[in-house]
């Protein structure tokens, strides 16, 4: 179909990236009656751990999930439960306890968000073990090179996260490096029961001198836990070097003094991974070009504290599904690209001033004052 009054076609489009970006993307745009194509890299949806909990927000992420006809799946799913926030100092005294959810944002596990929007697709739409890069420009569109063919598309979609390649091609933007890792820990609910009690209906958090240990309530009888620090860029490297038992004796050094009900954090359990928080500056635009565009991480990089993340990501996607099938050609994309990156400046601010407030000299006070002012509703 070539539109009216835009001398561009619009109808085969690729995806780049099966997150949940990508994902819902690709389910709008097939409700739209058009055949998108998903590669992602990954050999099948299980191949690695999707990582924790995430929650979703009325106004965003569940307003997505609806308009991808998804929210009964995403309600049997979901759990409203889970949405308390605990606050600790590190002697282990409990300072803020709120199990009363102030909005409405119950949380999923990443694999059963992943697992809902997959089956929704019609089949053989997302192509597995296809990492995408190399991409070259064609008379009209762009063409995919791949190992066993090369495949033409008139619109490319990078939603292929943090490290983006189709972002490459837009423009050399690099996401820089926040000044604080977390390390990635996993319980058993039922082996740790101790962890169990101290996370309580959702997240707990413990705040020191620049260092934090958090915990997250997840699905099936899980529970994930961050160990979180000031690392310059070149020791998180080197630590992602590290055997998880010198981890974990590097872990004992940094939280050394604190109560020994919060270090069984870091005394139990599996290590999962080492991860420096990277970031696109705040504002960030890429450069406009036709066919091509980007969504979620991939346009708009940030730390996970203002738990905006995958909301914007699927946010996006609405956006880009409405745009792309309008009538208004790539002038309709151009200013759903200002959107989105509108939308993320705001979400990205919130989010560095959420890490520099839970990694602070003041320890847990700024977040004793977010958790306060959040209950009061300012
Ligand atoms: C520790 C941590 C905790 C977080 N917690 C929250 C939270 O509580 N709430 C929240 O909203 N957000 C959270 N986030 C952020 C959230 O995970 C992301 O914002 C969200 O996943 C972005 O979705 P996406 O689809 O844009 O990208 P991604 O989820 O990163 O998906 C990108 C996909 O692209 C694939 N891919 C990459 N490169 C290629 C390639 N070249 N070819 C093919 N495929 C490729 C990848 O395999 C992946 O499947 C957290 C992030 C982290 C790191």
């Amino acid at each position: 179909m070539y539109l009216k009054g835009h001398n561009m076609a619009m109808d085969r489009i690729a995806i780049v990236g099966g997150g949940p970006g990508g994902l819902i993307l690709a389910r709008l745009l097939q409700l739209r009656g058009l055949s998108p194509v998903v590669f992602e890299r990954d050999t099948h949806p299980e191949e690695r751990p999707q990582g924790g909990s995430l929650d979703l927000h009325s106004e965003t992420g569940q307003c997505a999930m609806k308009q991808a006809g998804l929210e009964t799946e995403f309600a049997a799913a979901s759990r409203p439960e889970d949405q308390g926030d605990r606050l600790y100092d590190i002697d282990g005294t409990l300072l803020f306890d709120c199990n009363e959810p102030t909005d409405n944002r119950p949380e999923i596990d990443r694999t059963v968000l992943r697992r809902i929007l997959l089956d929704s697709l019609s089949p053989d739409t997302v192509r597995w073990g296809c990492r995408i890069a190399k991409v070259t420009s064609a008379d009209k569109g762009f063409v995919i090179v791949g190992d066993e063919r090369d495949e033409h598309f008139d619109v490319i979609v990078g939603a292929d996260g943090a490290w983006s390649y189709v972002r490459r091609l837009l423009d050399d933007a690099i996401p820089v490096y926040e000044g604080v890792t977390l390390v990635e820990l996993g319980f058993d609910v039922e082996r740790h029961p101790a962890i169990d009690r101290l996370t309580g209906s959702g997240k707990m958090f413990a705040a020191g001198d620049n260092c934090a240990l958090i915990t997250q309530r997840n699905g099936h009888n899980h529970i994930r836990g961050y160990a979180g620090l000031r690392l310059t860029e070149d020791e998180a490297k080197q630590w992602q070097t590290l055997s998880p038992e010198q981890v974990r004796l590097a872990l004992q050094k940094a939280f050394a003094g604190w109560a020994p009900m919060l270090t069984d954090i870091i005394e139990t359990d599996e290590i999962i991974g080492v991860r420096p928080l990277y970031a696109l500056p705040v504002g960030y635009r890429w450069k406009s070009r036709e066919g091509l565009t980007l969504l979620g991480d991939a346009a708009h990089l940030m730390s996970p504290f203002s738990g905006e993340g995958v909301n914007l990501a699927l946010t996006d996607a609405v956006d880009l599904a409405e745009a792309l099938t309008s009538g208004g050609g790539w002038t309709a994309v151009t200013r759903c690209e200002e959107k989105i990156s509108a939308r993320a400046a705001t979400a990205a601010e919130g989010a560095a001033r959420g890490l520099n407030g839970a990694f602070s000299s003041e320890g847990v006070t700024p977040l004793l004052e977010h958790y306060r002012a959040r209950r009061l509703g300012n």
